[in-house]
């Protein structure tokens, strides 16, 4: 098998080579662009761009496909065919770009296939754009993101990784490691508000990585920055490897309208090269996507991930507000965020009169003087029935052309939802930029929360920017208190909305530096690479329980920093257990391995259980946050099923420390659990300590815990226990 490979890494080489001769016969110049651990070898051919190989040094994949450049395009509405000729004058190559300019005469196109690094280690970066060079508005066909065919030996024995979104609750599955065996199909859909409609496949995040099985699972991962609707697939067949990731065609055919000095983008994608296992690959991809994709402020400042406590609800007022902050000062909670129910009404965003007679201010100044950063929850893109000056009302003719569809006459907001506005329509985008600028200013807001169906995916509007919708495809349903209305034009409408909620995001991030905005969406529904570069952290389901939130964790945490992984605990009672101060810290710390939110009336705990809050939040900041922001994850048991034993292991090696966070669920039988632990130098001493006291502390080599791992026992179903790791300098004595 090994030599195979061998063989398979010098066939690749010289295909490699002949491609590149080629080109440069033809006058044209090839490119590398290189990272740590992922090269990649671009050729401008005749007929079109091509990614010739992907290599990391230990493998090199060859990619047979040249990129499908779009073949037409639609002009004063005829069909004309497009015939793309290299230029080389205007395309560029350095270490960190490179750009292939390629040209339509007529008509007038500019397409520009660009690569780029954007640090040294990590994936590379793609985006296709194509410019109008017309005078007249031109339409467009899909242009994909990237498409690839790697040749693969048909004796390789591959499987594939995928991550499912936690929308609305994550399932019993989630985290995806499948076979790629031939005649292999599949395809992962991500959209601006994943559903969980009837007969739908679960939407992914955006993200598929294919491996070896065996030896140094070496592969490849792709993944979309993007929160339109998206496609990503992945084929098998003989010695051929197929994916293709870009906007999402539908069943319908995509198409998009460019007035004359307008770019159309594709989503830009990522694309590395890995070795070791999902793991290994999650932290290079985590430590990536800190590095480039997000706001550097928001790492500067050592509290994030803040530890949260969050009210809200009809009952809310401002000796409520006042009430909760007082204790969660006192708890140690660093950011009060007031949820639902503190506004007029929905699209109205002025405090409610007579629940917050002196506005929010007073709130906030209440908060900022306990210590506490100020957090608001706001639902921005909904419009509903409030007459106010200044709200969005549905019957306002203004409005009413904001709006993704026509209502009927009887409709009425449900408690916190209305309808969304298409804010890729320039007028509703600048409306929204606006309001979400004032009510950060007004109400001296420090964290700005956007919640339910905001980037529209789905529009029958004929006078957006986007293409019209076909009346006979067009279908309108309800679903999570939501119209929806979608038809063939509803990825083109999503490309817009997206684009606009990346510039309303930029627009608070640039007025307001520092501010820290949340992405929740009702719960994990847009979690995908495009809102992780415009929002600091997702809020990853919407059901609030133990299990869900170590499932959600365990699922998003291959793919993201997981100082980003909102967790919200929430009100739970067990039905199989006391809710003790046993059970108490298992449900807390279900919720405490990424960014930690309390969401519940914490005036309702015994006095016990604020003494254990207490502690629980005072660890988390001291030792646990720091492996947040800066540690290794490594996955130490299958996927939690609320039954078995579960747990996560960070380690930094940097600072030789780590921590096991282990939970032993419903069993009655398993009363201990053995969990292998990784990352550690086998050569150094690390001394371990049950916080708990559940076992002795002692010292272990770093191979005994590499291979003999670490014993947790918890007399208790629903425990749990923080099993600190520390490196100790390598001539300490042994206990
Ligand atoms: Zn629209």
């Amino acid at each position: 098998m090994k030599r195979l490979r061998l063989l398979l890494v010098l066939l690749s080489f010289s295909f490699a080579a002949s491609a590149l001769g080629a080109a440069q016969s033809a006058g044209l110049q090839s490119a590398t662009l290189k990272t740590s651990d992922t090269t990649v070898q671009l050729v401008p051919e005749a007929r079109g761009p091509r990614l010739a190989s992907l290599s990391s040094g230990v493998e090199n994949i060859d990619n047979r496909a040249t990129e499908e450049l779009i073949t037409s395009a639609e002009i004063g509405g005829k069909s004309v065919s497009l015939e793309w000729k290299f230029n080389a004058a205007e395309s560029r190559a350095d270490a960190k770009v490179v750009s292939y300019v390629y040209e339509s005469a007529s008509p007038h196109l500019r397409l520009t296939w660009n690569w780029e690094i954007r640090s040294e280690h990590g994936p590379v970066e793609h985006v296709t754009r194509i410019e109008n060079l017309e005078s007249r508005e031109i339409v467009l066909p899909l242009q994909a993101s990237f498409v690839f065919d790697w040749r693969t030996a048909e004796l390789n024995k591959l499987e594939s990784l995928y991550i499912e979104k936690g929308a609305d609750s994550p399932t019993k599955d989630g985290t995806h490691l499948v076979k790629v065996l031939d005649d292999y199909k599949w395809e992962g859909k991500s959209s601006s508000y994943a559903q969980s409609l009837h007969g739908a496949a679960r939407e992914v995040i955006p993200f598929v990585l294919v491996e070896h099985t065996t030896g140094m699972q070496t592969g490849f991962y792709v993944g979309i920055e993007f929160s339109g609707r998206t496609k990503l697939t992945l084929s098998r067949s003989g010695d051929s490897l197929k994916s293709e990731a870009g906007l999402d065609p539908l069943d319908g055919e995509f198409r998009t309208k460019l007035k004359p000095g307008e770019v159309f983008e594709t989503p830009r994608v990522f694309v590395g090269t890995t070795h070791g296992g999902p793991d290994a690959t999650a932290n290079v991809i985590r430590r990536w996507v800190r590095d480039v994709l997000t706001d550097q402020k928001t790492w500067n400042n050592s509290q994030y991930p803040l530890v949260v406590n969050k009210r809200g609800g009809v009952n809310l007022n401002e000796e409520i507000a006042n009430q909760a902050i007082t204790d969660a000062a006192n708890l140690g909670f660093e950011m009060f965020h007031l949820d639902a129910g503190w506004s007029r009404a929905v699209g109205d965003w002025q405090p409610d009169a007579i629940k917050f007679p002196h506005g929010l201010a007073p709130v906030a100044y209440y908060a900022h003087a306990k210590g506490l950063k100020f957090g608001l929850w706001v639902d921005w893109a909904q419009a509903a029935l409030s007459k106010a000056s200044g709200s969005l009302n549905v019957r306002d003719p203004k409005i009413k052309d904001w709006l993704t569809t026509d209502l009927p006459a009887n409709w009425k907001p449900d408690e916190f939802k209305g309808q969304t506005i298409d804010i890729g329509y320039p007028p509703a985008k600048a409306w929204a930029m606006r309001e979400t600028d004032r009510i950060v200013s007004d109400y001296k807001v420090d964290m700005l929360e956007h919640d339910g169906y905001l980037v529209a995916k789905g529009c029958d509007r004929t006078n957006h920017p986007h293409a019209a919708p076909d009346a006979l495809l067009k279908t309108t349903y309800r679903d999570a208190g939501f119209l929806f209305s979608e038809s063939e034009n509803a990825t083109d409408v999503s490309y817009h909305a997206a684009r606009a909620y990346y510039d309303i995001q930029k627009n608070m991030r640039q007025k307001h530096p520092g501010l820290l905005l949340e992405v929740r969406n009702d719960g994990g529904r847009m979690v995908d690479f495009g809102s992780a570069a415009h929002g600091d952290y997702f809020s990853l389901t919407d059901t609030t329980d133990p299990l869900s939130n170590r499932r959600a964790f365990y699922d998003a945490s291959f793919l993201f920093p997981t100082a980003m992984l909102e967790a919200y605990v929430g009100r739970w009672e067990p039905e199989a257990s006391a809710l003790d101060a046993n059970v108490f810290r298992y449900m807390l710390r279900s919720g405490m391995m990424g960014s930690f939110s309390v969401m519940t009336d914490t005036s309702a705990w015994t006095s016990e259980q604020h003494d254990v809050a207490r502690r629980e939040i005072q660890t988390y900041k001291d030792q646990l946050r720091p492996l947040i922001r800066a540690g290794d994850l490594y996955h130490v048991s299958e996927r939690p099923d609320g039954k078995q034993w579960d747990g996560i292991e960070y380690f930094d090696p940097r600072t030789g420390r780590g921590v096991v966070l282990a939970f032993r669920g419903s069993t009655k039988v398993e009363s201990s659990h053995r969990f292998i632990l990784r990352g550690m130098d086998p050569s150094l001493t690390y001394q371990i300590r049950f916080h708990d006291g559940s076992s002795k502390d002692r010292t272990f080599r770093g191979d005994e815990l590499l291979t003999g791992g670490v014993l947790v026992s918890l007399p208790k179903p629903f425990s749990s226990e923080m099993v600190f790791v520390e490196a100790l300098p390598s001539d300490a004595p042994r206990r």
